[in-house]
């Protein structure tokens, strides 16, 4: 028994739509990144913000990411280089593979004959079959067409990396639209969903959201013992207590450990920021 074509393809199609919406949804959050001194603590700091009132200044420094357009700009001096290098190289990526696939699925413009009819008016019959054909401006300018780069234009490049990763994702999901597009065939959602799954790890990596575990630099506030922070993509943060049960800590045990998550990891951080505070009133020895 042999396993159709489309079966085979369909969990490759799955993996880069949701490797392809993972970037666009961090895609602000890297560009944001840029302007900002790469973070030396962990976890990233917009977890650590995870359902805690936002102080003022946050408020402000939201609004300022709403209203931002997500399109990569030059940067005459970025703050986080490895930010800039991950949205570069990750916007080029998308923009090639959407290039390449338009090639591949999306039907050529129409081209119907001009409409310029006046000018053959009273001329002999003959001229008339010569009649210029033109471009379907309708056709042609349809929405949902994928637009190349040209010397003049560049093309749907110009609405940034969120609506390449759209358009992909519409692709890779075999999304119709009249007869635009054909389904992608399966060696090419292969190598979209390689292309996705490497430039949303680049995206977490720069964000550090790539699954990494470490020491926190401060102790367990409860039993002193040592803190691990870890993070995994896609998924949320966690700390854990190496002391195990005998930590008062008044959070759940999970496989001997005290562990915090999500909205957990609001108390811990404040209880950290208090025994820092503590630290600091000390008089120096
Ligand atoms: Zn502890």
């Amino acid at each position: 028994m042999t396993t159709p074509m489309h079966t085979a393809a369909a969990p490759a199609a799955h993996r880069a739509a949701v490797d392809l919406a993972a970037v666009r949804e961090q895609w602000g959050d890297l560009l944001a990144a840029i302007e900002q001194a790469p973070a030396a603590e962990w976890p990233p700091r917009d977890a650590r913000d995870f359902d805690r009132p936002a102080p003022a200044d946050d408020e402000h420094q939201a609004d300022t990411i709403g209203r931002m357009p997500l399109v990569l700009r030059e940067h005459p001096a970025p703050l986080n280089l490895n930010a800039l290098d991950a949205a570069v190289a990750v916007e080029e990526a998308l923009f090639d593979t959407a290039d390449a696939i338009a090639e591949v699925v999306q039907r050529p413009v129409r081209r119907r004959p001009s409409l310029d009819i006046p000018s053959y008016i009273g001329r002999p019959a003959p001229l008339l079959k010569r009649t210029r054909m033109v471009a379907d401006r309708a056709d042609r300018d349809d929405p949902a067409r994928w637009q190349y780069a040209a010397a003049t234009s560049p093309g749907s490049r110009a609405y940034g990396l969120h609506w390449a990763a759209v358009w992909l994702e519409g692709r890779a999901l075999d999304e119709q639209s009249g007869d635009l597009f054909t389904p992608v065939p399966a060696r090419t959602l292969d190598d979209l969903a390689r292309v996705a799954s490497l430039a949303r790890r680049k995206v977490e990596r720069a964000l550090g959201r790539d699954g990494r575990t470490l020491a926190l630099d401060r102790p367990c506030p409860w039993c002193g013992d040592a803190l691990t922070g870890r993070t995994q993509p896609g998924g949320e943060p966690s700390v854990s207590c190496m002391r195990g049960e005998a930590c008062t800590a008044p959070v759940l045990l999970d496989r001997g450990r005290r562990i915090w998550r999500g909205a957990e990891l609001v108390g811990l951080w404040a209880a950290l920021d208090a025994a820092q505070r503590r630290g600091e009133e000390q008089p120096p020895a």
